[in-house]
This record gives C-alpha cells, structure tokens and sequence, in this order.
C-alpha cells in the first residue's frame, strides 16, 4: 500500500482488526520510509450479475426462473428432471464468468446449445420463446438447420452398417 505521506510503497501492518459493523477489516500501517501510520479498510466487494434484456432493461439474474424456462421447454419430454437443473446451474456458473452484465440472448443461445443435443422438441420450444420467431419461416428454417444436423449425425459413423443377416427379412 502506497503512504500516503512519502507516496512510499513499503509498510508493515501493525493492527488488523474488524469494523465496528463488522464489513470491513481495518489495518493500522506503518510506514518503512517515513515511519508514519495510516489506516486501510478491506471490504468485501461483490457484484451482482445482470442480464441485459433485447429491451434495454436490466434484471439481476435469477438461476430459478432459468430453470423454470428450461423446464417448461422439457414439459412432458423425456428429459431426466436432474437434466434440467445440471443445466441451469452450468449456465449459472458459465454466466458468473461472463458478468458482470450478460446480454438475455447469450444466455438463451447457452441454453438452446444444450437443449439442442438434448432433445429436439424441447430445443424447438426454447426457441420460439428466446429467440423471438415472427412467423413460420423462422420456425421453418430452425427445423431444416435441425434436420440437417440429424442427418450428420446419421452419416457420420465412419464404419458401414452392418449387413442384413440371412435371418433379417
Ligand atoms: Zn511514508
């Protein structure tokens, strides 16, 4: 710490003890320069995340409404219930490190890029909530950009399928 006598930054904390109110530790200094004493005050500093919204308005996040989105998208699918809070609490964790402003739609596309493997119908449902479709076509488009990746993911396997036995007919 810097005195703020000799602007000298070299000193030795000879009293350490909590505020009154007990948010901050008060450190009595001593100057190694010019042997003189001041006082320093360590707090706490936590900032809070925000999500920005398309609106420009901003609310501080909140991991249970997320959850709760993800939940009605997985409504009546086959999606484990655990799957749905893993998700919202590595969306949580991925979004503490982005902060301390996040705009909505990252937050919607983190959760679309996990819904999308997950279960299409879910993903879909998502979507049309978070990413705001007008009308069919947008719809229309996300279906043929799914439909095109499950048609990777049927022609990816390098390994030919295996023949029909002579049974198989
Ligand atoms: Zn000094």
């Amino acid at each position: 710490m810097r005195c703020p006598y000799c602007r000298e930054d070299s000193d030795k904390v000879v009293d350490s003890r909590a505020s009154v109110d007990g948010d901050a530790i008060r450190r009595r200094r001593e100057c190694l320069a010019c042997g003189r004493r001041f006082t320093t005050y360590e707090r706490c500093e936590v900032i809070p995340l925000t999500v920005l919204k398309r609106s420009g308005v901003e609310e501080p996040f909140d991991r249970a409404k997320l959850a709760r989105g993800i939940a009605q998208s997985v409504a009546g699918r086959a999606v484990a219930s655990d799957a749905v809070e893993r998700m919202a609490d590595e969306i949580a964790e991925w979004a503490e490190t982005q902060g301390p402003r996040i705009p909505s739609d990252a937050i919607g596309v983190a959760v679309l890029e996990r819904l999308r493997p997950l279960d299409p119908v879910s993903y879909l449902r998502f979507a049309s909530v978070y990413k705001g479709f007008d009308d069919l076509a947008d719809f229309e488009a996300e279906v043929v950009e799914l439909q095109k990746l499950s048609l990777q993911k049927t022609t990816a396997p390098k390994s030919p399928e295996p023949e029909p036995g002579p049974g198989d007919r």
